[in-house]
């Protein structure tokens, strides 16, 4: 067992919690203080830094490949919602500097260069080589860490990045070093923390999924680092339109994840998106 590790409960620090769920051979538990879930034991510091620079994690049914394919209906999607936190003169108003943090395939990164003004500066953090060297070779600036960045951000984005941090306060108080005054953080995560297991939409992808935050876990995180939060959306896995497509597939023996489409639908699971702003005064 020496590649995992007990913690306590990475939002209160409490020592308080009962078994959440369980798959691929991991455990994730609920803290009883503060509800939000977490993968406990966890795998050690060591093995989780490796495994976001493969993509890939070893567990006890073999290897579990994260690393997935550029898509172009993510980068859509990201478009659509970046424009309702971001009303258009929000964006082009003046030049921006914009980092965004597991920049993946450059998805976020190519999007928001068309939004802003041709003068920004637009630049992605990626640990995963074969992301990264995606990107890379797609024209983008995508440096495999944070400490390869230089200068600060105007914005920083964090798009489901939250629940593969092992220590987000850290890793956030970190972040905030390389805002501008009054620079802001847009981060994005399922509400999983505050959704019953059963009604979970998707697989758990534990241990590449660390933590499971409710709105109450994000919003509060970012008024401890003195954020005040600007807009906050939330947008359901499958919507409508999808959820009648999906089901039409299904009757023809196509089956769609965890949950029937219609269950999905009537999951009170959420991405949320939080546009939050660095206080001036503080
Ligand atoms: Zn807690």
């Amino acid at each position: 067992m020496s590649d995992r590790e007990y913690i306590a409960c990475p939002y209160c620090d409490a020592d308080d919690y009962a078994l959440w769920a369980e798959e691929n051979g991991w455990q994730a538990v609920k803290c009883r203080q503060c509800d939000i879930v977490y993968v406990n034991p966890r795998p050690t510091l060591e093995s989780i830094r490796e495994a976001a620079r493969t993509g890939l994690h070893q567990n006890d049914f073999g290897t579990l490949d994260v690393v997935g394919k550029f898509s172009r209906k993510k980068s859509r999607k990201i478009k659509r919602r970046l424009l309702h936190l971001y009303p258009g003169a929000d964006l082009r108003g003046k030049t921006i500097r914009w980092l965004d943090i597991g920049a993946g395939f450059g998805e976020l990164l190519i999007v928001i260069q068309g939004l802003l003004r041709h003068d920004a500066t637009v630049c992605g953090v990626e640990p995963c080589e074969p992301k990264r060297v995606h990107g890379q070779q797609a024209g983008l600036r995508i440096e495999e860490s944070f400490s390869m960045i230089e200068g600060k951000f105007d914005v920083i984005s964090l798009i489901n990045v939250f629940g593969h941090l092992p220590n987000h306060f850290e890793f956030f108080g970190e972040l905030l070093k390389q805002l501008t005054p009054g620079g802001e953080i847009v981060l994005v995560t399922g509400n999983g923390g505050e959704v019953p297991l059963e009604q979970y939409p998707q697989k758990l992808f534990l241990p590449d999924h660390l933590v499971f935050a409710g709105e109450k876990h994000l919003s509060g995180m970012l008024e401890k680092l003195g954020f005040d939060i600007i807009e906050i959306k939330r947008y359901r896995v499958i919507p409508l339109a999808k959820m009648i497509r999906r089901s039409i597939k299904r009757l023809f023996g196509r089956r769609t994840g965890k949950l029937s489409p219609y269950e999905q639908y009537r999951s009170p699971f959420r991405s949320i998106w939080i546009r939050a702003r660095l206080a001036t005064d503080v």
